[in-house]
């Protein structure tokens, strides 16, 4: 059975922000379609051949499910006793993509306030009239509903009507 991204992510609950600052997220362009992984640096700090921080590259495959170049990786988690089922990296890159998602959505959100705070300062540029409503400029939609309120202008026919009703009446009085 696959563990998936699910299973994994629930079973988060100690891992630290330091050990998230292990992981770093790589594209990899080359391959088709293109793919992301994880690196994620060694704890104890060990070097590989080039004298550089050893890291494990952490992946996941729909039909495989997660893998990991550690040793326990390498051999399909087996040793392993965490409910999750997979490596510490394994776990420890899932939490980095869970909070690199969510600190996508929170840049989402912000820049989607922004565009709607720009687009009613823009809006509010062109109106003819400046709208208030509780000490704040209204809001495109309160200013629509206000102007809308106004009513339309009266037609040529309505003026010449009303023209008619209070034109003063010829005074007589026989
Ligand atoms: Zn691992």
């Amino acid at each position: 059975m696959i563990t998936t991204f699910q299973t994994v992510a629930a079973h988060l609950a100690e891992v630290t922000a330091e050990q998230i600052g292990r992981c770093h997220r790589i594209t990899d362009f080359q391959a088709k379609p293109v793919v992301d992984f994880y690196k994620v640096e060694n704890e104890r700090g060990d070097l590989n051949a080039d004298g550089e921080i050893l890291e494990y590259e952490v992946r996941y495959e729909a039909e495989l499910g997660f893998s990991c170049t550690c040793k326990s990786g390498q051999y399909g988690f087996h040793n392993v006793h965490h409910a999750s089922g997979v490596c510490k990296h394994v776990r420890w890159s899932v939490a980095a993509a869970i909070e690199e998602r969510q600190a996508m959505q929170e840049i989402a959100h912000k820049q989607a306030a922004e565009e709607e705070a720009r687009r009613q300062d823009l809006e509010a540029g062109t109106r003819p009239h400046r709208l208030e409503i509780a000490g704040r400029e209204a809001t495109p939609r309160e200013y629509a509903r206000v102007m809308a309120a106004q009513g339309t202008p009266p037609t040529e026919a309505e003026i010449k009507r009303d023209q008619k009703c209070y034109a003063p009446k010829p005074f007589k009085i026989i």
